[in-house]
């Protein structure tokens, strides 16, 4: 199914239900037996209430998602930011695994931000910690989305990427880029702008050139501030990790302060897109564990997990660097819970 962005949020929100009953037919699973229901969306959410309040990018506000889930399902529904979700996923199911201070990049059509301590998401006194998109980065900068002007996104997001070559064509530029379309620029993409570079266009070297410098001066500031062990880059412009990794390195070191960056990694998100919704599958479980209930006695959260199939558990760590969360036990290999299927 496919979900356009610029519908109203209503429409969206009813496609969305016939997408979860369809999930549900499809796999023979009732609602009865579900261990809950997660659902990222890129903007402010009132965690308690489910409310999504304001997602500059869709310019949609308070959308009672949580209320409109829970009148559906007969199951707990949790409504995060997706980068929070994207960051829980990376941190227990990918690239962050087994690390304890965890910053996580999402860029796409905008930059979401989440920040996992412990296993667990840092919100912030009111639940909106993690907006890094926003930063102001340029007083005199483009318009954002959110109403500032010169917001890091505008400069570094998957607009500025596309900006940069419609502006190179408006001035009567070559490129394979405009073969690679057809002529069509509406079919312009993150991976078409890979798959030009990869051939070596200029256009598209130039281009994520631009917002890979750009990446890295605010990932660097970011390092400066939160001192983490590990930032994971991920969202559909990590997509062009190859170009941008060493870009945004070549801004941490040049930018950042030296005792900062010497205890901080960099790596791409390892599930990509799909890492906010392994952060639903982990939010779901983790509820489950902090809270059993008797949905438990019908559901088996290692089969849950295997059924996924494409879960990495990653990388084993000394035990000094795991963290205590609970459903952190389902995945350690002295765990009697563990699958079989663990690589
Ligand atoms: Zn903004």
């Amino acid at each position: 199914m496919v979900i356009e962005t610029n519908q109203e949020q209503d429409e969206t929100i009813d496609q969305l239900l016939v997408l979860l009953k369809n999930t549900l037919r499809e796999n023979h699973a009732s609602s009865d037996r579900l261990l809950g229901v997660a659902v990222g969306v890129p903007g402010l959410v009132d965690y308690e209430t489910g409310t999504l309040l304001f997602a500059p990018n869709l310019g949609w506000r308070d959308a009672q998602l949580g209320r409109v889930l829970a009148d559906q399902f007969d199951a707990p529904v949790i409504i995060d930011n997706e980068a929070n979700l994207a960051a829980l996923g990376e941190t227990y199911f990918g690239a962050a695994r087994g690390y304890r201070e965890v910053l996580y990049i999402s860029a796409g059509v905008g930059i979401g931000g989440g920040i996992v301590r412990d296993g667990a998401v840092m919100r912030g006194i009111a639940g909106f910690a993690g907006e890094f998109g926003h930063m102001t980065v340029d007083p005199h900068g483009d318009l954002c989305n959110c109403g500032n002007h010169g917001c890091w996104e505008t400069s570094a997001s998957q607009r500025a990427l596309f900006d940069h070559i419609y502006k190179a064509f408006a001035s009567g530029r070559k490129s394979m880029l405009q073969d690679l379309v057809h002529g069509n620029m509406k079919a312009l993409s993150v991976p078409v702008i890979v798959e030009a570079a990869q051939i070596g266009d200029a256009l598209a070297l130039e281009a994520i050139q631009s917002i890979g410098q750009r990446l890295g001066i605010g990932i660097a500031s970011l390092v400066n501030a939160y001192n983490p062990e590990l930032v994971v880059f991920g969202g559909p412009i990590s997509l062009a990790w190859e170009f941008l990794g060493p870009l945004i390195k070549e801004q941490i070191v040049l930018r950042s302060l030296r005792w900062n960056r010497e205890t901080t990694h960099l790596v791409r998100a390892r599930h990509g897109a799909d890492a906010c919704v392994m952060g639903g599958v982990a939010a779901v479980c983790n509820q489950v564990l902090v809270r059993p209930s008797s949905r438990l006695s019908n559901v088996s959260i290692p089969a849950l997990l295997s059924n996924r199939g494409g879960i990495n558990f990653g990388k084993e760590v000394s035990s000094s660097r795991r963290n205590n969360s609970p459903l952190r036990s389902i995945a350690e290999p002295s765990n009697s819970l563990t699958t079989s299927d663990r690589r």
